[in-house]
This record gives C-alpha cells, sequence and structure tokens, in this order.
C-alpha cells in the first residue's frame, strides 16, 4: 500500500508575453554570431543583457565581459550591450581603430534620436529614468554634459526648476513602470503644459506587454514568481507591478531560488520572466513546483509578439 501524503494542488498561471524581447533576442545573437564569425575571444562591453544565466552562458562560448573599454585589446572585437553607451564610447573605439559592433537595441537608439533631435531644436530634456542604470548614462551620454536633466520621482517633477520653461521636452528610459512613468509624465504636464512629448511612447512595446500581462496573472494568483536578475530593470518592475496588483512577489534568478516556504497556503501562482531571461528558466520552476505540488499548468491567452530587429551588417546572412 502506498501511503505516502498525497501532493497538494497548486495551478499555475504563465503570464504571456514573457521572457525575450526582440532587442535582448538581437543582442545575443550578436554576441553569438561575432564569436563564430571572429573566433573568442570577443569583448562584451557591459553585461550583453542583465541576465546571469544568458552572460555565464555567452562566457562559456568565448565572450569576455569588460566594464570600459581601456579593458579591451584594440585587435579583438568589442560588443556594446543593449542598453546603449554614451557617443564617447564608440569615439574612442574609432580612435583606437577597433572593430566595433553595437547591440544597443533599436528602442533605446530611438530614443537617443529623440533627445538629439529636441537638443538641435534648442530644448532642455528631461530624461525620466533611473540614475546609474547603463541605458540613462547611454542618453545622457548622447549630449554634452547638462543638457540632459535626470528625473526619478513624481517629487523631483515637482522640484525641477528649468531654465526656461517654455522649451522643455521629455524623454524617457525604456524599461521604466508604465503607470509610475504616467504620474511622473502628469506631474510634468501639470506644470509646464507646453512641455514636448515622445511621438510614441518611449517605454517599449516589450516592457509594456509584460506589464500588462503580469496585472492579469497577479490579480489571479496568491503568489508570483517572475524570472530575472536583480540588476534587470524590467524584471524588477514585474514584481513591483505584481505586488501592486495583490500578489506576493518574489524576483529570483532560476529554480534555485525558489524558497517553497513562499508558496503556503497558496492555490495559484503566477509565473513570467523579465525580458532578458530565457524562457528555459520558466519551466525549471515548473518542474521544481512539481517536485512539491500537483501541478495544472494554464497560459492565459494574449495577442503573440512578432517584432523582431535586423543584425548589424557584419553579421546578417
Ligand atoms: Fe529593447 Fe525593450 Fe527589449 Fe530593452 S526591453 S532590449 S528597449 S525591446
Amino acid at each position: 500500500m502506498n501511503d505516502a501524503p498525497s501532493k497538494l494542488e497548486l495551478t499555475v498561471l504563465l503570464a504571456t508575453p514573457r521572457g525575450f524581447c526582440a532587442g535582448v533576442d538581437r543582442a545575443i545573437q550578436i554576441v553569438e554570431k561575432a564569436i563564430e564569425k571572429y573566433g573568442a575571444p570577443v569583448y562584451v562591453r557591459h553585461e550583453i543583457v542583465h541576465n546571469r544565466h544568458v552572460v555565464e552562458r555567452l562566457k562559456a562560448l568565448g565572450a569576455v565581459f569588460v566594464e570600459e573599454l581601456e579593458e579591451c585589446p584594440a585587435d579583438r572585437p568589442v560588443v556594446f550591450s543593449a542598453h546603449g553607451v554614451p557617443k564617447a564610447v564608440p569615439a574612442e573605439a574609432k580612435s583606437r581603430k577597433m572593430f566595433y559592433l553595437d547591440a544597443t537595441c533599436p528602442l533605446v537608439s530611438k530614443v537617443h534620436v529623440e533627445a538629439q533631435r529636441h537638443f538641435d531644436a534648442g530644448r532642455e530634456i528631461v530624461l525620466i529614468g533611473h540614475a546609474g542604470h547603463p541605458e540613462v548614462v547611454g542618453t545622457m551620454g548622447q549630449l554634452p554634459e547638462g543638457a540632459v536633466a535626470l528625473i526619478e520621482t513624481v517629487a523631483d517633477a515637482q522640484a525641477y526648476i528649468p531654465r526656461d520653461p517654455a522649451t522643455l521636452a521629455f524623454v524617457t528610459q525604456t524599461t521604466l513602470s508604465v503607470d509610475d512613468t504616467a504620474d511622473i509624465v502628469a506631474a510634468l504636464r501639470a506644470r509646464f503644459p507646453a512641455i514636448a512629448a515622445p511621438h510614441k511612447e518611449d517605454i517599449c512595446y516589450a516592457t509594456t506587454n509584460r506589464q500588462e500581462a503580469v496585472k492579469a496573472v497577479a490579480g489571479r494568483s496568491e503568489v508570483l514568481l517572475v524570472l530575472g536578475s536583480a540588476n534587470s530593470s524590467n524584471s524588477v518592475r514585474l514584481a513591483e507591478v505584481g505586488r501592486r496588483a495583490g500578489a506576493r512577489a518574489y524576483l529570483i534568478d532560476d529554480a534555485e531560488g525558489l524558497d517553497v516556504a513562499w508558496l503556503e497556503g497558496a492555490r495559484t501562482v503566477g509565473v513570467t520572466a523579465g525580458a532578458s531571461a530565457p524562457e528555459v528558466l520558466v519551466q525549471g520552476v515548473i518542474d521544481r513546483l512539481a517536485e512539491h505540488f500537483a501541478v495544472q499548468v494554464e497560459e492565459l491567452d494574449a495577442e503573440r509578439e512578432t517584432v523582431s530587429f535586423k543584425l548589424p551588417r557584419a553579421l546578417a546572412g
């Protein structure tokens, strides 16, 4: 007779869309194809995307991650990360006659172009974003020092004193909370009704879609598990959004980061992954849950994403 206690039932609600976005997919392919074409080592300035598993896998293939260009020998290819770089970086690479590949997401480059356009039109630019994030450093570094002011919160927006309120414009980081940013923009608009806004939202489609999907899942779950690394802005935002929607949300790198005690009393757990987290990690968490519970997986329906970006010419074909 088998008298082992039967497992408790647990519904796993999978958020859709989740995981890799087009910009991350392109950036990873750039490193992989560069190693294939030019051999190892290929240098990568900053983590290509903010995910520990992605970085470790690429290291094993022959990528060498550095923080500054000066750490790269001039005779090896170097890749700039998906977050974008200040203009000074490609300029330095050119002056050292280095071969570089730019994996900046085209949607980040679009923000760079917007900031430049405002600057050329003589506008004072406000960037809504998180201090120190490489995307923010890259966007601010498109223009001379002092041309872009960083605003992180509604309080910052309320306290901001422009040189000339009539010539203001704002741009944003691509991976912010949609709701928090709307509050900051509303605060800016209340004070500066003439402020020039992006033609189309700077927060990218992938960030927006993943936050929407997580709201739907978290509203029906006691616990939300977000696969992603702690330095991944969009993954951290997913956990925040889930918490606000009422779930106990945890950001974990992989199945090993899961503490089964978190699930005490839970009947439904939502699972999602940040834009830089591979899908295999999602399956790993489901497998780990299945060791402890009788798991039933349900995937919430959503429109599939069809965005994709071309590789740089040197690697295409
Ligand atoms: Fe590009 Fe958005 Fe992905 Fe960032 S999260 S790499 S901006 S698509």
